[in-house]
């Protein structure tokens, strides 16, 4: 298989390279700060058609592959995780359900605005009392007036309250589990959604994660997304080109402290030489640019195999539990070339840990991913 990127893969690389060093780089440190979302960058992105990458052309997107999609995100989370992951929730388990399982008609009407960034979307499976366990999710959706109300709570909800449509899993058919749950694309201005204040949390602070609550919140027919009971296939299959994105932003996470870490053993100087010329920290260096490089060959061999239209769960699943456990490792282990610099926070490296954090937990945690992966071999032939 041929693992080269194309002239087009290149090119995007190069655009997403330039709007990360120019204008991502220069913000990140204040976002995690201030916990600011970072919508002047989210618009800067737009304007690049960073937000339409998986969109298809004739919905105004750039119709291009996950591969590209997750050398932009990569290129993002070098800087940024925060950024990264608003960009790549959007793009991914946001947006990409309408690409795959909108009809035409929902298709014209939502992917144009997704594509240019006018909206921007979120994924709402999640619940208090429903995490790994998602197909047992609480939220109802029961037919009414032609329509369905909605009632019920989301937890975790990236993007929530800057999102103007939500991607909501619900259940037509309470106590059947994943049968059960149907699939809706439900407006941010509905007057049946409420959006809590953003949770304070370890990392990711310019990613706002709120609850959404549905009180009566009325949504039409056409609104659904696929037929009723396809609801959890829609989120499963969101999630494993979510995880491709999340192993991206990992890789960039990991990347970044990697070049940092370079940079600090060149110049950092004690017992009279650069702290590079000592075994250990080679040793450092070695292991963390094998975990990188791993990472991003796997990651771009499951977005391959997505491109090419094959199955690709359990290499979802192997994908996003090595990047993001070798994203954990690597930055801590960067810290600990930067010693006491690397624990103050007027460097990013503290930063990454706590980024890095989230992505061993968010679209399956690593104990999840685990349980697919098993799941997957045991019962092939
Ligand atoms: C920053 C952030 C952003 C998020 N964004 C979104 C979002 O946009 N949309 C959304 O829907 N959700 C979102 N989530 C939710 C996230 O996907 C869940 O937190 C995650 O799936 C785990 O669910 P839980 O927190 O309820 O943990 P639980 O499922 O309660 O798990 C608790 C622990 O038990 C382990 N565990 C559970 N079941 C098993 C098992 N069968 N085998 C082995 N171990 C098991 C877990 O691995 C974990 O260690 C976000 C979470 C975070 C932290």
């Amino acid at each position: 298989m041929e693992l080269a990127l194309s002239p087009e893969q290149e090119e995007i690389r190069r655009l997403a390279h330039d709007f990360a060093v120019k204008e991502v780089k220069p913000r990140a440190q204040a976002i995690d700060q201030d916990h600011e979302f970072p919508q002047d960058l989210v618009d800067k992105a737009s304007q690049l058609g960073l937000l339409g990458i998986l969109v298809p052309e004739e919905y105004g997107g750039a119709g291009l592959d996950h591969l590209s999609f997750a050398i932009v995100i990569e290129e993002i989370a070098r800087f940024c995780a925060s950024t990264a992951v608003i960009i790549d929730v959007h793009t991914s388990v946001g947006t990409e359900p309408i690409a795959l399982f909108g009809t035409a008609e929902q298709k014209r009407r939502w992917l144009p605005d997704l594509a240019s960034g006018k909206r921007l979307a979120a994924f709402a499976l999640t619940e208090a009392d429903a995490g790994s366990d998602a197909a047992h999710l609480k939220t109802t959706a029961t037919r009414r007036d032609g329509g369905y109300e909605l009632n019920g709570a989301k937890m975790f909800i990236t993007n929530a309250g800057h999102a103007g449509l939500y991607v909501v899993m619900a259940a037509t058919a309470p106590g059947k589990g994943a049968e059960g749950i149907s699939a809706f694309v439900v407006e941010g201005a509905n007057p049946g959604i409420t959006v809590g204040p953003p949770f304070e949390k370890m990392g990711l602070n310019g990613s706002a994660i709120s609850e959404v609550r549905f009180d009566r919140c009325q949504v039409p027919s056409t609104d659904r997304l696929g037929m009723e009971g396809d609801g959890f296939k829609v989120a499963m299959r969101a999630l494993d080109s979510g995880r491709i994105g999340i192993s991206a932003q990992a890789i960039g996470l990991a990347q970044g402290a990697l070049d940092d870490a370079l940079a600090y053993a060149r110049e950092r100087k004690q017992f009279g030489k650069p702290i590079g010329d000592f075994q250990t920290i080679q040793n450092k260096i070695a292991d963390m640019a094998v975990k990188v490089s791993a990472a991003r060959w796997l990651t771009w061999a499951t977005a391959a195999r997505c491109d090419r239209g094959e199955a690709f769960t359990k290499e979802a699943s192997m994908t996003k539990l090595f990047a993001t456990d070798s994203a954990m490792e690597v930055t801590l282990e960067a810290l600990q070339v930067l010693g006491g610099y690397g624990y103050l926070e007027e460097y990013p490296m503290a930063r990454r840990v706590r980024d890095a954090k989230a992505c061993q937990i968010y679209e399956g945690t690593n104990q999840i991913q685990r349980v697919v992966i098993a799941r997957e071999l045991l019962r092939a032939s």
